[in-house]
């Protein structure tokens, strides 16, 4: 996925300074994708009143439709791309020479590092397409690491009482994803059938947030349907979850959890690039935009030289973003 932004904001990323369990609904925007048939994305994280949740720092779905996805090749820096796909198949090239399919059920991580490319193709005449796509922000020591892909095909579920949990990164009450993230973390796809019930173990020093991507589930209390992003806070040890209305009337519902320590460092956020200062960003995007950025990023093989061209840097100097506490 690319930041198609003309012009893209720059954020500001600072942790809350005290735990306090909130409940704030956060709605989405629509933002179009590139390609010949634009493709529009929901796109609930960053926001301006809260940038991150722990260290993720980008959230779009697309679809439920369908729709050709066609996202050339784009760099991105000191991030992790996470894809997780609930229908559809999208081919992912990139630069460290991966030419994989990305199927639902099956983790794709991309660790952007130091720099790194790739493309995004649906497969299939006008599939019926349904997906995350989420960046975390890479902590300072490991955020110019060497770029890597991996795909994780085999991640634990836990299932109880009509409620089935697959926990594809970071780990929920001792159930650990394999992939390999660099802060403390939690995403979990959670499917809650008719009838079904569940009391989830939380961490307290972690903040949590719940998309909703099909049905309606009641959350903390709460009925939540697809869109709006549920910022749940940090300082929760336990999350309740329950199918919503009258038993023979239920759907089944999909949504997913996320979690993490507060992220401590600023960030600046502009396009596809997290990085620490003004000089970061606007060196990677003076190298993306050098020689087809074939020095720093690579190449995505199979494009012809077709790729995304960066947008202007805004005429200001990109600072980061002040975070609102929990209370605003
Ligand atoms: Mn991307």
């Amino acid at each position: 996925m690319t930041n198609l932004d003309a012009r893209p904001d720059s954020t500001r990323c600072r942790s809350a300074a005290e735990p306090v369990p909130v409940s704030r609904l956060l709605e989405p925007r629509e933002v179009p994708l590139g390609g010949l048939r634009a493709m529009r994305v929901r796109r609930t994280l960053p926001q301006r009143g809260l940038p991150m949740v722990g260290a993720w720092c980008f959230l779009d779905e697309f679809g439920p439709e369908r729709v050709d996805m066609r996202v050339l090749p784009h760099p991105h820096t000191g991030l992790q791309t996470v894809t997780w796909p609930f229908a559809g198949e999208i081919r992912h090239r990139d630069s460290v020479g991966s030419d994989v399919v990305v199927r639902p059920g099956q983790l794709d991580l991309m660790t952007a590092g130091r720099g790194v490319a790739h493309s995004e193709v649906s497969l299939g005449d006008s599939p019926f397409l349904h997906a995350v796509q989420l960046w975390t922000a890479l902590p300072a020591a490991v955020a110019g690491t060497e770029p890597r892909f991996e795909q994780c095909v085999d991640l634990p579920v836990v299932s109880g009482d009509g409620v089935d949990v697959t926990v594809f990164v970071g780990e929920l009450g001792g159930t650990a994803s394999p992939a390999r993230v660099h802060s403390p973390l939690l995403g979990a796809e959670v499917r809650v059938g008719p009838g079904g019930r569940a009391r989830l173990p939380l961490r307290r020093g972690f903040e949590h947030a719940v998309l909703v991507v099909e049905g309606a589930v009641e959350v903390a209390g709460r009925a939540l349907g697809p869109g709006p992003l549920l910022y749940l806070g940090s300082g929760r040890d336990h999350l309740d979850l329950g199918a919503v209305g009258a038993h023979d009337e239920q759907q089944p519902a999909r949504l997913v959890l996320l979690g993490g320590e507060p992220f401590e460092d600023d960030l600046v956020m502009w396009w596809n690039f997290v990085g620490r200062s003004h000089g970061d960003i606007a060196r990677a995007r003076a190298d993306w935009e050098r020689d087809d950025g074939a020095e720093r990023f690579g190449t995505v093989p199979g494009h012809h030289g077709e790729r995304v061209p960066a947008p202007e840097l805004p005429n200001i100097r990109l600072t980061p973003r002040n975070r609102p506490g929990p209370a605003s």
